[in-house]
């Protein structure tokens, strides 16, 4: 007798289809054979709970290769941002400058100076490749360069408050992005938090009466993920300073967001550059991905006599930052070099965030006459706002434009949710039911690939 199972195909049956020997060439064959496996049970689930009344060995192969196509996408893969958040940690936080492709690739795929001094033909060292350029452009008497913002904080504070007493304010004690929690930092490398002052105020005299010898550092923290409004007092870095070196402290600053360049002129205020912020501080520690625009890294400048000692420590082995980062480092240091309006021009993280409203228009306008040739697409330009995102300018609005799409034929939900799926996914907004592209943290060839992929989804 027969029964509908006989229509499920054998394994080697779908194995011997050209297309999927090509597959299974491409990306791997034992892959493969566990996606047809799976792709035959999932058939012959559908017999047995009649959701289906027929199968074949056309329809699992076809199946089939849908299912590799998705399942060997890379996990790990370039989407696009139409969010609006400049520095999205979920998505990356700073976008490459497209300058620095060659310098990148050329240390990726050739040996290197990483660690070899070409003159002396002997070890060179691995920090010293930026330590220059961050001296240069911080005015730091030293520079290191650590795997990110989080483990520059940890290590300095195990080099110089191990055993001992950080004193910070109430105010400081924040946390960032869930697993960086200023107390924890400090109870991990075993120093003891000494808080100072009340959550909206703290003055100098707090500090001051904090101090005895089993003080070991004072901490500034930039509260960059938060503000504090109404009836607050904090003691600035240039208060303290002259406080801590009385008492022969060091006065450590985690800034955080990197800040190289002041942008009054594009009206941002608010944001300590890290050059100012070293001027009454004695180390400064910041991330090199979120406003420097780099890679992500940890970045501590500051006295010389310091950064020797976190030189020695045995944790920097640890938490080293390896020759990608430091390449993508060097040559994003080297923009600024060039001049503030250079790193305005050619750093993205900058260039979005300084981006004048006129050349939002336009581009949203690009977008727009896009669009509209897709049929049964409703297309509006409206004003909104965009966000800096990680932990920086927190409040801060900038006012931006985005193009609003609309279609009879599907949902504002399954719209967004298809736009995010398949090939180059598209992390839109959702507004009011309407779903918006913000064009401001769009990149060279955004407008186009969103067009390509709305076309393929509504089949124009
Ligand atoms: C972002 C931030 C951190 C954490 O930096 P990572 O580079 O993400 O490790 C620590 N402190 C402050 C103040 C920050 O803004």
């Amino acid at each position: 007798m027969s029964s509908v199972f006989d229509q499920l195909p054998a394994v080697n049956d779908v194995l011997a289809a050209p297309a999927i020997i090509k597959m299974g060439d491409q990306f791997g064959h034992a892959f493969v054979k566990q996606i047809i496996r799976n792709t035959i049970d999932y058939e012959r689930r559908g017999l047995i709970d009649k959701s289906i009344t027929e199968t074949s060995l056309v329809k699992v192969i076809d199946g089939s290769l849908r299912a590799i196509e998705v399942a060997a996408r890379p996990s790990l893969r370039s989407v696009i941002n139409a969010s609006g958040v400049i520095l999205h940690t979920n998505l990356g936080r700073s976008v490459l400058s497209p300058v620095i492709r060659n310098e990148i690739e050329d240390v990726a795929f050739n040996y290197s100076t990483l660690e070899y001094d070409l003159r002396q033909r002997s070890r060179g060292s691995r920090y010293g490749h930026v330590t220059d350029l961050l001296k240069e452009l911080t005015g730091a008497e030293d520079a290191l360069v650590v795997n990110n913002n989080a483990a520059a904080v940890m290590l300095v504070l195990d080099t110089l408050a191990r055993d001992s007493e950080v004193i910070t304010s109430r105010g400081e004690l924040v946390e960032i992005g869930g697993s960086f929690r200023v107390p924890e930092i400090i109870t991990s490398v075993n120093g003891r938090l000494h808080e100072v002052g009340t959550t909206n105020k703290t003055h100098l005299s707090d500090y001051e009466h904090a101090i005895n010898e089993q003080t070991g550092a004072i901490l500034k923290v930039h509260t960059s993920n938060y503000k504090i409004i109404g009836f607050t007092q904090s003691v600035d870095e240039s208060e303290l300073i002259a406080l801590a070196h009385q008492h022969h402290l060091p006065l450590i600053t985690d800034l955080g967001s990197g800040l190289m360049v002041y942008l009054q002129q594009f009206g941002i205020t608010d944001e300590p550059t890290v050059a100012a912020t070293l001027q009454f501080s004695d180390l400064v520690a910041f991330s090199g991905d979120k406003l420097l625009g780099g890679p992500q890294a940890g970045i501590i400048v500051g006295k010389k006599e310091y950064i020797d000692q976190i030189k020695k420590n045995q944790l920097l082995r640890a938490l080293r930052v390896d020759k990608l980062t430091l390449a993508a480092l060097e040559a994003t240091l080297r923009i600024y070099r060039r001049g503030d309006q250079e790193a305005v021009k050619e750093i993205p993280v900058l260039k979005m965030l300084t981006i004048d409203h006129g050349e939002l228009q336009q581009r949203a306008g690009q977008l727009r006459k896009l669009l509209e040739q897709i049929d049964g697409l409703t297309v509006a330009i409206v004003a909104g706002s965009s966000e800096v995102g990680g932990g920086t300018f927190p409040g801060l609005e900038l006012p931006t434009v985005l193009v609003e799409i609309e279609t009879p034929q599907i949902s504002t939900t399954q719209l967004e949710q298809q736009l995010r799926g398949g090939i180059r996914p598209v992390i839109a907004r959702i507004q009011n039911d309407h779903l918006q592209f913000d064009i401001r943290t769009l990149i060279t060839g955004d407008i186009e690939a969103i067009a390509k992929k709305l076309r393929v989804i509504l089949n124009d």
